[in-house]
């Protein structure tokens, strides 16, 4: 129970400044819906006015069905989890949880509240901490606090801003499988925001991207991933940040010609159908853009590979290594390879990728030409 449907919802402040610019966004009933975002695009404001701290100047906002426009945020059963943590300083841990459960408007009897209280610290792992004030905690228990605070309630809908950002990379892992295994147990729907993208590709049923106060482009981590609508959708989520070149494409004798490297740099060709389908790209000017994982680096002369390279930089990070190469003297390319590959600077090395894995942008307006525009 909990679908959130926000209607061309705009939000902003008496200094003019335009947080949410006409959102529309629909989250399914029991969905977990992660926004993803960089600082200043409007995440922390979209949950506010979701939960009813701010009042939107335009559109409508639902939430399981019922318009809930002006209607107060103890009213609208949702729980929200803040950056800064909230918590009431003078209260301990235990109270701090406990506090949501206490108003008389559920009348819940004690045992039940301590049982509930329990039951969420032992999930967080912070049962230790129950007689401590918040100002005894590390950020990243102050954040689980926080986050009890917001689960012992039950609501229809969580709201979560940045829930993890502040927790242990080992606890982390294992609190995002929590958060997932607790949402469906609880039938809840989840609106989460972060600027992490690993995060929401990790956790999302669902994930929209938001630039500026609107939503660029709603999909699953894989559409996301695999077919970004635009160049910025495309930086944000990935790492190392994909490759970006101007590219001159033309189709000729029965295939495709890829000249991303510079006039005289090396020629790709590809057939107009890969066995996937039929590759349509349009001759012109594009923007190519290749993933350092699409990148295959084979030793110089095998015939594996298509392109000549040098090898400029070679950074091993124990689990995998970022190789940065020089195609034709002038184009930088970056590449991310399995740790075992032994790759020196300067050393000559030739390159070779799939056609299916370019991603083809428009050099004018940054958009996707092979995906569907709406936004
Ligand atoms: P995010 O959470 O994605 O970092 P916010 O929702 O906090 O972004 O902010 C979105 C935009 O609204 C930013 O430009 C921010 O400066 C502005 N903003 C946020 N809160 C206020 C406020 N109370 N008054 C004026 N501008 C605000
Ligand atoms: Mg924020």
């Amino acid at each position: 129970m909990g679908s959130i449907l926000l209607d061309k919802i705009v939000k902003s402040f008496p200094d003019g400044t335009v947080a949410l610019n006409k959102l529309d966004l629909h989250v399914w009933d029991e969905e977990f819906f992660v926004i993803l975002g960089p600082s200043g695009a409007g995440k922390t404001t979209l949950l506010k006015t979701v939960a009813g701290l701010y009042h939107h100047n335009g559109g409508h906002l639902y939430i399981d069905g019922r318009r809930v426009d002006g209607v107060p945020p103890e009213d609208r059963n949702t729980a929200m989890t803040f950056e800064s943590f909230a918590l009431y300083p003078h209260l301990t841990v235990y109270d701090n949880i406990a506090n949501p459960l206490r108003s008389p408007r559920y009348g819940i009897p004690r045992d039940e509240v301590e049982r509930e209280v329990q039951r969420v610290c032992d999930l967080l792992e912070i049962g230790h901490l129950l007689q401590r004030f918040p100002k005894e905690l590390s950020g990243g228990q102050k954040q689980r606090v926080s986050l009890g605070r917001a689960m012992v309630r039950k609501p229809t809908v969580f709201l979560l801003d940045e829930p993890l950002s502040h927790v242990d990379a080992k606890v982390r892992h294992r609190m995002r499988l929590e958060l997932n295994r607790l949402q469906r147990e609880l039938n809840t729907t989840t609106l989460y925001v972060t600027h992490d993208y690993l995060e929401a590709l990790s956790l999302a049923d669902r994930v929209g991207i938001l630039e500026d106060g609107q939503l660029v482009q709603v999909g699953s981590p894989t559409e996301i991933y695999r077919q970004p609508v635009n160049v910025s959708v495309a930086e944000q989520v990935g790492y190392p940040r994909i490759n970006l070149l101007d590219a001159w494409v033309e189709h000729s004798a029965g295939e495709w010609q890829v000249r991303p490297f510079g006039a005289g740099g090396p020629v790709l060709f590809f057939p107009v159908s890969d066995g996937a389908g039929t590759l349509d790209w349009g001759t012109g000017e594009h923007l190519l853009g290749l993933r350092p994982q699409s990148i295959r680096i084979h030793p110089r002369g095998s015939g594996l590979g298509v392109v000549p390279a040098r090898v400029y930089v070679a950074t091993p990070f124990v689990t995998y290594a970022i190789v940065t190469l020089l195609v034709a003297e002038e184009t930088e390319l970056t590449a991310l390879v399995p740790p075992d590959q032994q790759l020196e600077a300067g050393e000559e090395v030739e390159l070779s990728f799939s056609g299916s894995e370019f991603l083809f942008f428009d050099p004018t307006t940054h958009l996707n030409r092979q995906t569907p525009h709406s936004a």
